[in-house]
């Protein structure tokens, strides 16, 4: 029989894209509920889904920010039968810290982090129940990696990370897998969202110094990164779909190879120094016009490979 997988945020972006390579699997292995916090926007997911609408996906309202709304939606599903969850609704902030208020750092935590919890609480026990299920969460790089102007984003998929870390053991006592699909830059709303609210933001919050920093260096560069090295939410939908069919789901799945130097960095130099040496010059010595560029990122690898062939020359592996 197909596998039932709910999935969250699916108005836009990866969870659109997500849910319909699931729905148009031609193995027909999947049954999509793909849920959105306003079903009055599901116009464009409706569209790409095309004839699999109403055969292998259905379309649901769960505000991840909604207990009653996600006890709503898995009551409606027959059984509560869940196989597959992917918790994928989050939202991002950049810019300096002074110009963001604690309401919106607190509002994110509460979508990228307790919307994680919230839907675990309400999925996990019926999953342990029937000893066997799969949790399956968009995360980030950024959940390894805390990458400058990404500082209460960041943290909130750390959260993420701790949470399913420390979650994973217990699960795995009851067959309940859980995996991490840590993206890097992926070209969606997401990112178009973050620059508008870089446009609407009030910089006299902050010094001078600063809000330059912001505006014409991180803007501007985020920019290259995103399209030099950004991936399409159709990308990470692939490997998604990978990560679900495996045999033995993996704990973590990063999608952008041009990031692993970055985790490479941090674990090989416990005090922190490489990696925070590394990104600064990343940041404000490189006169390159791609300062987060492939270059940049070809000479962290460059370093991580300095640095693991120092580990094997020490006889540590
Ligand atoms: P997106 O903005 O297109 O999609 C996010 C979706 O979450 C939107 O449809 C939004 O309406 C929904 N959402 C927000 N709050 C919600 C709530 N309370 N309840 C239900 N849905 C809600 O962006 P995306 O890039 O597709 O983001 C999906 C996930 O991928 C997020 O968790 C994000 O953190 C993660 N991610 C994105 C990138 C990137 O560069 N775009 C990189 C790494 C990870």
């Amino acid at each position: 029989a197909p596998k039932t997988v709910l999935i969250t945020g699916c108005s836009s972006g990866i969870g659109l894209a997500l849910a319909v390579r699931l729905a148009q699997d031609k193995q027909r292995r999947f049954r999509v509920i793909a849920t959105m916090r306003n079903v009055g926007r599901s116009g464009a997911l409706a569209a790409a889904a095309g004839p699999a609408l109403g055969r292998t996906l259905e379309i649901k309202q769960l505000d991840v920010c909604d207990e009653g709304s996600i006890r709503a939606c898995l009551d409606s599903i027959p059984g509560r039968h869940v196989d597959i969850l992917v918790s994928n609704a989050g939202v991002g902030m950049a810019g300096p810290l002074e110009c963001q208020s604690l309401t919106a750092m607190q509002s994110l935590m509460d979508t990228n982090f307790f919307g994680l919890v919230r839907l675990v609480k309400e999925v996990l026990p019926d999953m342990k129940r029937r000893r066997g299920g799969h949790i399956v969460v968009i995360s980030s790089i950024m959940g390894l990696q805390g990458i400058v102007f990404n500082d209460i984003y960041s943290a909130s998929k750390f959260a993420v990370e701790g949470f399913c870390e420390s979650l994973v053991v217990q699960a795995l006592r009851f067959n309940v897998a859980i995996s991490l699909v840590e993206p890097g830059p992926v070209m969606t709303e997401f990112e178009t969202k973050l620059y508008e609210e870089a446009e609407r933001a009030d910089y006299s919050r902050t010094d001078p110094e600063t809000a330059e920093i912001f505006t014409k260096l991180y803007l501007r560069s985020s920019k290259d990164v995103f399209t030099s090295i950004g991936q399409t939410p159709e990308d990470i939908a692939e490997h998604t779909l990978r990560v679900i069919e495996a045999a033995r789901p993996p704990f973590r799945h990063q999608t952008n190879v041009a990031y692993t130097p970055m985790a490479a960095l941090k674990h090989a130099d416990p005090s922190g120094a490489l990696i925070t040496d590394a990104f600064y010059k990343l940041v404000f010595k490189y006169d390159t016009v791609l300062r987060f560029s492939l270059r940049a990122i070809r000479l962290l690898r460059w370093k991580a490979q300095k640095v693991k062939a120092g580990v094997r020359l020490l006889g540590f592996k």
